[in-house]
């Protein structure tokens, strides 16, 4: 049995240096394979005027095209299923996962034999960095994260997974309390909806025998208030994990250290970040804000160059006392949830970080209302509605400090409506932070 701190400690600890030369082999391999087998890079290369046999290292990389998920989505529409992007014969395909894009059409995303197996190793380092340990069971909500079977692929290296259906509250309810279930893979929103599940059932949720809560998908895991508050509801641990179905299934952790969570991927992908606006590569160095790019490094099936994740990340840390040497992120949000009030950037995922500061006075449960279509419904003052608890004492002057926290903090200027707990929608799966009232 593995008494590791490391699922792959050679992988995870590896130096900058051999991590830098690692990474450099893979990608030129990655890159011949592409352009040997992607028509939809064979041409985006051409047009480009780039000869991908120049591209030596990781270095080089900047002088190579982004990849859009647009590209993608456009790509599937020229050939369907997979898209001029696929670089293995179809019948190698052994996995398809699909995503909803906001067209009303699916986008799929292949894996080969060899694909699902290096997802399973990177999903099996962060899990294992979350601390999830032999001997846990974890059930398996299927639906809510397209890539859940890759991460059942990963829970079985380690533990035990228990397959439940979709929102079969009671179900999931039941493999804790009767099938010895400990751990539990969720988004950031889930646990407090799962909380209040119980509490209707008249279960205290600390009741469970819930040990370790993986929360990815969505900012918000990381707000302290918000950790706190769920923690002691199931006193549990609430480690915060994140990945995704284009790039890579799971690919970051945190450590018990709890700085940010980790890169776990080595020579899986290779994460760059980039100014979003002048696309311009930054340096890993604490405390950068920028979008994450990654470039797949051993993949058969649908291998990425440059992909823009779209989402926004501070680097947290390049050191940590765990002896892992991958750096550490944090989610800000995505450049698609993106509310540009006056010019200045407001990612309502931070809004939501601010308001749940005032714990516990506040539990965190927004929404923002757009009352027009932009560029109008972004002018401030934005109304934000945020829910209080009984005890928060005199709300206007609890607004009034809220508003000067967001002007303080997030620069812009709010209108805020304070309302009793549980007024707001609750979401089974990712928060919707923002309602547009005018669609
Ligand atoms: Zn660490």
């Amino acid at each position: 049995m593995n008494h590791s701190p490391y699922w792959n400690g050679q992988a995870e600890c590896m130096s900058a240096a051999d991590t830098a030369r690692l990474h450099d082999d893979k990608l030129r391999t990655q890159l011949a394979y592409v352009a040997a087998h992607s028509s939809f890079y064979q041409r985006k290369f051409v047009a480009a005027g780039i000869d991908v046999g120049a591209i030596k290292s990781t270095a080089d990389l900047a002088a190579l095209p982004f990849t859009e998920k647009s590209e993608l989505r456009e790509s599937q529409l020229a050939v369907a299923p997979y898209g001029h992007h696929i670089a293995c014969a179809p019948a190698e395909v052994r996995r398809v996962y699909s995503t909803s894009g906001t067209t009303g059409r699916p986008t799929y995303i292949g894996l080969t034999r060899h694909d699902m197996k290096v997802w399973r190793e990177a999903a099996t380092r962060a899990f294992w960095t979350n601390g999830l340990r032999p001997g846990q069971r974890i059930p398996l909500v299927v639906s809510p994260f397209v890539v859940a079977a890759s991460y059942a692929d990963a829970f079985e290296q380690i533990g035990t997974s228990m397959p439940i259906g979709v929102n079969m509250t009671d179900r999931l309810i039941d493999a804790f309390r009767f099938g010895g279930a400990s751990a539990l893979l969720c988004t950031a929103s889930y646990p407090l909806h799962f909380a209040r599940a119980l509490q209707e059932r008249d279960i205290e949720p600390a009741s469970l025998g819930l040990k370790l809560i993986l929360a990815g998908g969505e900012p918000g895991a990381s707000i302290p208030e918000v950790r706190r508050q769920i923690e002691t509801l199931f006193n549990a641990r609430l480690m915060e994990c994140s990945g995704n179905g284009d790039y890579c299934a799971m690919a970051w952790a945190e450590c018990e250290e709890r700085q940010g969570m980790h890169f776990c991927a080595q020579g899986i992908i290779h994460p760059e970040i980039i100014d979003p606006d002048s696309g311009e590569v930054l340096p890993k160095e604490k405390g950068v804000r920028g979008e994450l790019v990654c470039t797949s490094l051993d993949r058969e099936c649908m291998p990425l160059v440059r992909f823009r994740t779209r989402d926004h990340v501070e680097v947290t840390h390049t050191e940590c006392a765990c002896g892992r040497t991958g750096f550490g992120i944090r989610i800000i949000g995505r450049t698609d949830d993106l509310l540009i009030v006056r010019g200045v950037n407001v990612y309502p995922a931070a809004v939501r970080d601010v308001i749940a500061s005032f714990a516990p006075a506040t539990n965190g449960v927004i929404e923002i209302q757009l009352h027009h279509a932009p560029p109008k419904g972004w002018e401030p003052p934005v109304h934000i509605k945020a829910e209080v608890r009984a005890e928060a004492g005199d709300l206007a002057a609890l607004a009034q400090a809220i508003e000067a926290r967001l002007r303080d903090k997030l620069i812009f200027r709010a209108n805020i409506e304070l309302l009793p707990e549980l007024s707001l929608p609750r979401y089974e799966y990712k928060a919707k932070l923002v309602r547009e009232l005018y669609r």
